[in-house]
Parts: structure tokens; C-alpha cells; sequence
């Protein structure tokens, strides 16, 4: 039987926990999540191990992040299960406070990021969510004060905005992106895909197949904007609503014209039935 983690869910507790890991100078790790985990996640506790000593993980579903009609309500929570599998994955510490611990009342602070999180992809859609995340893991970094935290490219404009935040507000952290586990089909793992059909979940491969594609022909010269939008046509006949599917500079996020403006990230969104999927690929 692996060792169960410990489980808290208030600051005091938190601070004792992790000044207990850090005995002896053992290096600390995060993970955040908002549970309902899969290997995607383990993935990240697995590079967690490789660059620390000890490895936190925290599972919370962040209402900062949702905007009123999002799926806060619904999003899948099964704290038990994920605990299993974190302790499978060798989780020293489990932080997993609840809504009023992270936001008690009279709480009135909220970062407002730019830069990358005004890049128009995922904020044009979801213009309350980058505030929400800042503010949460900004918030997880100072409760945990980990070395590094790990943060997975499946929410590839996610990293850059931590990223960001981590250097604009000197937190003394590294931040470490984790390459995206997919399912065989090619599919990304997401606590999300829980909500697909079976039908829907086949159309789902278009995604990834499509976004290899549009970048194998991106770096074989083709013409970017012509390559996107038969892309977006073939994304469209698998049954999806596209929000967008973009190549962008993979550093900086910004629009780009040609191959030359690289090295280019490929980033898609797109909704299914109620469900709203994201996944992005590198060109090569
Ligand atoms: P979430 O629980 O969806 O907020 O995700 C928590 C962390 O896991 C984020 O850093 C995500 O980018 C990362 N993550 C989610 N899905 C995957 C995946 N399929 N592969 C790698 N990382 C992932």
C-alpha cells in the first residue's frame, strides 16, 4: 500500500506541513490542479519528483475562474479518488482547502494580468479567467512557497501568464512547463472529457489530428492562413463550434505571418455539444 498523503485544508495547518518537508533543506514542488486528476496530471507530479525533494499537490476548483454561464457547478470533483492516485504517485502533501479558506469574506484583492493573458485567444472568450487564475496561483505559490511549481502546456497560454506573473512579482519560484499526455486517439487529456459522448469523444480526435496536420504543411512552407483555414473547415465538418485556431510566436503569443515570425505554437479551441475543448501543438 503506498503511504497516503497528508490532506489539509487551512493556511496554519499548510505553513506547519510544508515547514515539516522542507526539514533537513529538502527542495519543495507544486502541482496545482482543480482535481478530478488523470495521468495528464500524474505526468506533472512525475516531473514534480524529478525536480524536488517533496511534492505538493493542490486540488481546488477555482470559482475566481469561471464566469457565471461556465460549468463551476458541474466541473467534476472526486477528492477521495484523486487522493488515491496521489498517493499512488508517491504526494507528500495534499493541499485542498475550501472556497471560503481561499476567499474569505471581505476578501477584495485580484490580480489583473496582461501581457500574454491580453494575447486574444482564450481571453477573448473567457475575459474573467486569467484574473481568476493569477489570483489563485498567486495565492497557491505564497501558501506553498514551493521552489518550483509545475504547469502542464495542455493550457499552453496558462504557463505563459504564470510564467509572467512569476517574474513580475519576483516570486521566488520556478516555473516549469510539463509536455500535454493525450489519450491514444491523440485526444488531450482534460477533467473535461468526462462530460463527451462516445460520439462526440471520436469527433474529439479531429483536434490533434488536425493540428499535426495544419503544422506539418506550416513547416513544409505552406501558406499559413490557407493551411488554418481548411484547418478550421475540417474542425467545423467533425461537428465543432471553432472559438479560434491560431498559429502564434510560441514565446511571446504574438500574431504571426509567416513561418519565418517563429517558432510558432498552433493553438486551437473549439465546442462540442456543451463541452468546450483546447489543445496545441508545436510547429516543427
Ligand atoms: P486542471 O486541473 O485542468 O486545472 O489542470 C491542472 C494542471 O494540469 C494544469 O497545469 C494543466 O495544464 C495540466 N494538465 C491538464 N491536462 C493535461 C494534459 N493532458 N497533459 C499535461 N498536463 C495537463
Amino acid at each position: 500500500m503506498p503511504k497516503r498523503p497528508s490532506v489539509v485544508s487551512h493556511v496554519p495547518a499548510l505553513r506547519r506541513a510544508v515547514r515539516n518537508l522542507r526539514r533537513g533543506g529538502a527542495t519543495v514542488a507544486l502541482v496545482p490542479t482543480m482535481g478530478a486528476l488523470h495521468d495528464g496530471h500524474i505526468s506533472l507530479v512525475r516531473l514534480a519528483k524529478r525536480r524536488a525533494r517533496r511534492v505538493i499537490v493542490s486540488v481546488f476548483v477555482n470559482p475566481a475562474q469561471f464566469a457565471p454561464n461556465e460549468d463551476f457547478a458541474s466541473y467534476p470533483r472526486n477528492l477521495k479518488q484523486d487522493i488515491a492516485m496521489l498517493a499512488d504517485a508517491g504526494v507528500d502533501l495534499v493541499w485542498a482547502p475550501d472556497s471560503k479558506t481561499m476567499y474569505p469574506p471581505g476578501f477584495a484583492t485580484r490580480i489583473a494580468p496582461e501581457g500574454p493573458a491580453k494575447a486574444g485567444l482564450e481571453d477573448a472568450f473567457r475575459p474573467h479567467f486569467f484574473g481568476g487564475v493569477a489570483t489563485v496561483v498567486a495565492k497557491l505559490l505564497t501558501q506553498c512557497t514551493p521552489d518550483v511549481a509545475i504547469f502542464g502546456e495542455k493550457d499552453y497560454q496558462q504557463l505563459k501568464v504564470i510564467t509572467r506573473l512569476a517574474a513580475d512579482l519576483d516570486l521566488p519560484v520556478k516555473i516549469v512547463g510539463a509536455p500535454i499526455v493525450r489519450e491514444k486517439s491523440g485526444l488531450a487529456m482534460s477533467s473535461r472529457n468526462a462530460y463527451l459522448s462516445d460520439t462526440q469523444r471520436a469527433a474529439a480526435a479531429t483536434l490533434y489530428r488536425v493540428l499535426k496536420d495544419c503544422a506539418g504543411r506550416i513547416a513544409d512552407k505552406e501558406l499559413i492562413a490557407r493551411v488554418l483555414d481548411e484547418g478550421t473547415a475540417e474542425i467545423e465538418r467533425a461537428g465543432f463550434t471553432l472559438d479560434y485556431l491560431e498559429a502564434r510566436h510560441a514565446d511571446s503569443l504574438a500574431k504571426v505571418e509567416t513561418i519565418k515570425d517563429g517558432p510558432l505554437r498552433l493553438l486551437v479551441a473549439a465546442r462540442i455539444g456543451a463541452t468546450r475543448l483546447i489543445d496545441n501543438v508545436a510547429v516543427p
